[in-house]
């Protein structure tokens, strides 16, 4: 617990919000104070730009290699610090500590995959028209980059941007997640993030943190020296993002919803199956992105499946993630316990059957509710399409296959499915046929790494990808190069014919 103020991170200096206003980070298992945060406004991001703008004028000349070293060093203390960074990533979101552990593990394999890119970042050149003539495509900076990002990967899903922003040749201001009021998320756990690149040696102003709420990301939108924008959100925020970036000509990349499916026909391996669900629906109290929320299951396999996800449920330790022997921790704060408790009247309503949970769980403090079945859910039906964002499997009977794949993806959202089987034609075909970004056969909905494109269709998205060499598109420009050595005017399409022969 830190208790002493966040403050934002602004050209390699630590200070507080210029207005002096704050805001609460509490912990949601505890409800306790984290510790008090600055809460930045427009001029606070302005200022971070500037830092940045200024700053870029050398990073972007710092050879990538060296700016590789850097991130190895991010790499290399990151892992030093590992224990201490997730113990407070537990206390602020409340994730259990090996889950917590497993996102700065994120972080320290992206940093090192990102500082290999500094020896790569790989252009290509083509053969050209003309004789005595050179052509190469290559990667460039873009300048100062907007990172908004929320509160249930605090670590991760700032490292999948930072890092290859940073190796391109960017400088960056970072809003990270909260919300206001009551603000119980990660801005404190996203200061020690930010506090490792600056002790690896980046220089000031490269990376630059400004702490606050919507307004804040908002300006930082606006401020049309930012030129990219990447945004890990609510579908309803990042589409609001996306209209007022277009309107100032940015590149947007954005990781919204998702509505996750698992596939079980009758011929899967059903302990494997049910081990899987029960880590993707309930993992992170359904708080990831990848979440399962729907289990899509053939007709036969339903009852036994049923009856050992109820029976693990059960055995589902609920409280403080920092207690080893817990497996499942709270939601993040009140307003997410809140929409988890509305759903269960939208199930209701329904008609749906509640197998198990469907309550809050009363641990005296903290906002737990628990692991929750649907059972009798039918395609179309609110808690079938919606993102709720808790610890509720809906599931949902199928005849057969062709049937299995129509209601994977028959929702809005197309961020990843998974398909267990052991029928390898089935898999294949499935492979072919699921319309996520992400596609797992006999493992659950998450497990993604980092060397391949992470992200998804439909409403998830806008066809950008975070990971893998697909994150490099997002903050790096093409630049084409030509260079002419024939000592005359060669003109390309025009010239062509005449030269024939020529040279
Ligand atoms: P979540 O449900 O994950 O909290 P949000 O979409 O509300 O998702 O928040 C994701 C990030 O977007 C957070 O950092 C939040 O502060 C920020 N944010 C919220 N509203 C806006 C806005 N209007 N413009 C820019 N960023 C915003």
């Amino acid at each position: 617990m830190t208790n002493t103020l966040v403050k934002n991170f602004i050209g390699g200096e630590w200070v507080a919000a210029r207005s002096g206003e704050t805001f609460e980070s509490t912990n949601p298992a505890t409800e306790e104070l984290v510790a008090p945060i600055s809460k930045s406004g427009a001029e606070d991001v302005n200022a971070a730009v500037q830092a940045a703008k200024d700053a870029y004028k050398n990073w972007r000349l710092t050879p990538a290699p060296r700016r590789g070293e850097i991130l190895y060093r991010v790499a290399h203390l990151l892992t030093e610090r590992k224990e201490e960074i997730a113990r407070l990533m537990t206390q602020e979101m409340g994730k259990v500590i090996s889950e917590a552990r497993g996102d700065v593990q994120e972080a320290i394999d992206m940093a090192y995959y990102m500082g290999g890119e500094g020896r790569r970042l790989m252009g290509y050149t083509a053969p050209v028209e003309m004789p005595n003539k050179f052509g190469m495509a290559i990667r460039d900076s873009v300048g100062v980059i907007g990172l908004i990002t929320p509160w249930n990967f605090p670590v991760a899903v700032p490292s999948w941007k930072m890092l290859p922003a940073l190796i391109s040749g960017n400088t960056i201001v970072f809003k990270p997640g909260e919300d206001t009021p009551p603000g119980e998320d990660t801005p404190a756990v996203a200061a020690e993030f930010v506090r490792v690149f600056a002790d690896a040696g980046l220089p000031a102003g490269v990376l630059n943190l400004v702490t606050g709420a919507g307004e804040t990301g908002s300006a930082l939108v606006e401020n049309r020296d930012v030129r990219v924008i990447s945004f890990t959100g609510s579908t309803q925020t990042g589409l609001s993002v996306y209209s007022k970036a277009a309107a100032l000509g940015k590149k947007v990349t954005l990781e919204m919803g998702g509505k996750n499916a698992i596939i079980v026909l009758d011929d899967a391996n059903l302990d494997l199956a049910a081990e899987a669900i029960t880590w993707s629906a309930f993992g992170t109290t359904g708080q990831r992105c990848t979440a399962t929320s729907r289990l899509i299951v053939q007709k036969g396999i339903k009852p036994k499946l049923i009856e050992a996800l109820v029976e693990k449920a059960k055995l589902l330790k609920l409280g403080n993630g920092l207690d080893e022997s817990v497996t499942m921790g709270p939601l993040v704060n009140q307003k997410a316990l809140d929409k988890v408790v509305r759903y269960m009247d939208v199930a209701k309503s329904e008609g749906v059957k509640i197998l198990v949970g469907g309550e809050r769980a009363d641990l005296g403090k903290g906002y737990f509710f628990q692991p929750t079945l649907f059972d009798g859910v039918k395609q179309g039906m609110r808690v079938e399409q919606e993102e709720i964002f808790g610890p509720v499997l809906s599931v949902i009977e199928v005849e057969s296959f062709e049937e299995a794949i129509h209601v994977n993806n028959s929702t809005a959202y197309g961020l990843s499915s998974s398909i267990f089987t052991e029928n390898v034609n089935a898999a294949f075909r499935a492979i072919r046929d699921l319309t996520t970004g992400i596609v797992y056969i006999n493992h659950g909905t998450t497990g993604a790494e980092i060397q391949f494109p992470f992200g998804g269709t439909r409403g998830t998205g806008n066809g950008m990808r975070e990971a893998g060499q697909t994150a490099l598109d997002s903050f790096t420009e093409w630049k084409s190069v030509y260079v002419d050595f024939s000592g005359r005017l060669q003109r390309a399409q025009i010239d062509t014919d005449k030269i024939l022969g020529e040279n």
